[in-house]
């Protein structure tokens, strides 16, 4: 078999999940390349997972690197803060550079409407959407459109008070989503198209402020100094869960691939995470997909609990991406792992 990594690079973007990506791809033979903001390239340095540093002023000036990308055998993955580099998806589709996944399935994850059909179709339990504030008839969390991280969500049960939280947030789109009570629960998955096999890499819940530090200070104090609860994420956490909700984990997301197949040719490919409430039932309710490497993986650039049963070295998501690459290339089968959007 010929070393086919040394002809190709693999690249991302200078942030969310970029370390473990590219110490992945350097365990696994291959050359690595980060693309960073200037003044944000010190980790990448320091870390020394990173072959090439390149610095760009902005994002919008991605393009400008499109051919050279091209000329180096540049694999490209994208991770969460990709599509806000990227303006959209139209932006990304015009580019030829190699791109790691399904770029078909991408318009499936981007809209909250199709994000829906696609798990409804797989049989999953979705919190409830309310169309408009007069319907609201229990709690509900109000999010808020793109990607900013939880930021500025906030809970009400009743029209009034939607009305009296929403002023702050004027001209913003939001939905009116069911607020599950239960625990926050990230399954991260891993499909491979070259063995058909859905692996479970890991999970995790997220740190957010504040409402995962208000119960420091008591509810008197908490209403006293009239503290709103807010989402906005900075950081993960590990978990492991009962290995008796395990079955369910596994064929949620099976079902949540083999739907994928059927809305877009070559379907869902690579890391993915179902993001889910556990109720004191231990029902799962998803209240969303992300078709692409999450953060809460970061904590396992050494492998999980669970990549440990089933790999003979530290298996992080990022390096499980670039095992991939490497796969299909042996196998002559690049064309199943990149996709193409056109
Ligand atoms: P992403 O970056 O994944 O798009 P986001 O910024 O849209 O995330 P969410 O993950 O949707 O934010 O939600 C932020 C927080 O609200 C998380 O703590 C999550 O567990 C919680 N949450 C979201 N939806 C619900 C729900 N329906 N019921 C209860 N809690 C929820």
């Amino acid at each position: 078999m010929t070393d086919k990594t040394s002809d190709y690079k693999i690249a991302t973007l200078g942030s969310h999940s970029a370390l473990q990506i590219l110490k992945g791809a350097r365990d696994e033979g291959f050359k690595t390349m980060i693309i960073a903001l200037k003044g944000r390239t010190q980790p990448y340095e320091s870390f020394k997972v990173a072959d090439e540093i390149i610095e760009l002023e902005s994002f919008k000036d991605l393009p400008g690197l499109e051919q050279r990308l091209i000329d180096e055998n540049v694999i490209l993955v994208p991770h969460g803060s990709f599509f806000s580099a990227y303006t959209d998806l139209e932006a990304l589709n015009q580019s030829d550079a190699l791109y790691f996944g399904n770029k078909k399935i991408l318009p499936w994850e981007q809209s909250r409407t199709k994000q829906r059909e696609w798990l409804k179709k797989a049989g999953l339990t979705l919190p409830k959407i309310y169309d408009k504030p007069e319907d609201i008839d229990g709690p509900c969390i109000i999010k808020f459109y793109g990607a900013g991280g939880g930021k500025g969500y906030f809970l009400a049960k009743t029209a009034e008070e939607f009305y009296e939280k929403i002023k702050p947030h004027k001209d913003k789109r939001y939905i009116i989503q069911q607020y599950i009570v239960g625990a926050p629960l990230y399954v991260h998955y891993f499909y491979s198209p070259l063995t058909g096999e859905l692996e479970v890499m890991s999970m995790d819940k997220r740190y957010e402020t504040n409402v995962d530090s208000i119960g420091r200070i008591s509810a008197k104090d908490q209403l006293d100094l009239n503290i709103e609860s807010s989402y906005n994420i900075m950081g993960n956490l590990p978990v492991v869960v009962r290995e008796s909700m395990l079955p369910q984990i596994f064929s949620m997301g099976e079902e949540v691939v083999k739907v994928s197949k059927k809305l877009e040719p070559g379907g869902l490919t690579g890391p993915f995470c179902l993001e889910t409430i556990v109720t004191p039932e231990l029902e799962f309710y998803v209240f969303e997909i992300s078709a692409r490497i999450v953060a809460g993986t970061n904590p396992y650039i050494n492998g999980s609990p669970y990549t440990d049963l089933r790999y003979k070295e530290p298996m992080s998501t990022g390096r499980r991406v670039a095992r991939e690459i490497k796969l299909a290339l042996e196998s002559d089968e690049i064309e199943k792992v990149l996709i193409n959007g056109n």
